[in-house]
């Protein structure tokens, strides 16, 4: 169902996208259809926001035809860069763009979540801010629902709202599927096998919450989308009365090194 024919304007070829998307850096892009950037709807409100907009139109749709000096061509070049920006912010978050979008997800074009327990999962491309020229792009990975910069300098300048704030979640949304099991694992700091008191404390803390959400969820009947855990560990776990809300430092059951404690 989401195998759209990504080729369907084959006959057309399209010169400035084409660069644009094979150029080295422009890798979280997705080629914006022609009938979609020629729609003026499509561009309503990016005229104020980009120079020499009907230029750099011209120039994104290929039919540029302006004898310029090379400096006026640059910024007008530079403008046309901004404007796919723009307009590729509000196509992904169509059927047709996040089917291009979901493609390139799933070959991981994106990059793969960093951290270990996370097993390679592929990330999203997203903003922080939908308004250009805040911040820079940054990947989501929906498995351990957080935010890493990109790996390498030539994409960690681009900027997040060519992306947008939503797009990812559209995207889960639109392609359940895409949403992985949720995993509790994490790893633990311990000091020569002890657990390290503060971080110990906090995770119990953190842990009983989920618990409690679970069972709510669970009466509830709801899906909470995380793994089945199996009961793996040890001694320290089951035979502790975990005393609510607090996380004050009494547990005992944990090392204290000296240069742990906080406070005096
Ligand atoms: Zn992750």
């Amino acid at each position: 169902m989401d195998d759209f024919n990504s080729e369907t304007d084959s006959s057309y070829t399209s010169y400035w996208r084409d660069w644009f998307i094979s150029s080295r850096g422009n890798e979280y892009f997705c080629e914006i259809d022609e009938d979609y950037l020629t729609d003026r709807f499509n561009l309503t409100g990016l005229n104020t926001e980009v120079q020499y907009y009907q230029y750099a139109l011209d120039l994104v749709t290929d039919v540029f035809d302006l004898d310029c000096d090379d400096e006026m061509r640059e910024q007008i070049e530079k403008s046309a860069r901004h404007l796919y920006g723009l307009v590729h912010a509000r196509y992904i978050v169509t059927t047709r763009g996040l089917s291009k979008m979901f493609e390139k997800f799933k070959k991981a074009e994106f990059g793969k979540c960093p951290r270990y327990h996370c097993d390679q999962h592929p990330l999203l491309p997203m903003g922080q801010h939908d308004v250009p020229g805040v911040s820079s792009v940054k990947l989501f990975c929906a498995k351990c629902e957080d935010l890493y910069n990109p790996k390498s300098s030539r994409h960690a300048s681009i900027d997040g709202a060519y992306f947008g704030t939503s797009f990812h979640n559209i995207l889960l949304q639109v392609y359940p599927n895409a949403v992985p099991v949720k995993t509790t694992r994490r790893y633990e700091p311990k000091v020569f096998g002890f657990r390290v008191h503060a971080a110990a404390a906090l995770m119990r803390w953190q842990e009983d919450r989920r618990e409690e959400m679970l069972d709510r969820l669970r009466r509830a009947r709801v899906e909470s989308g995380f793994e089945e855990e199996e009961e793996e560990d040890d001694e320290l776990e089951d035979d502790e009365d975990m005393d609510g809300d607090d996380f004050d430092g009494e547990h005992d059951g944990y090392a204290q090194p000296t240069t742990v404690q906080a406070h005096q």
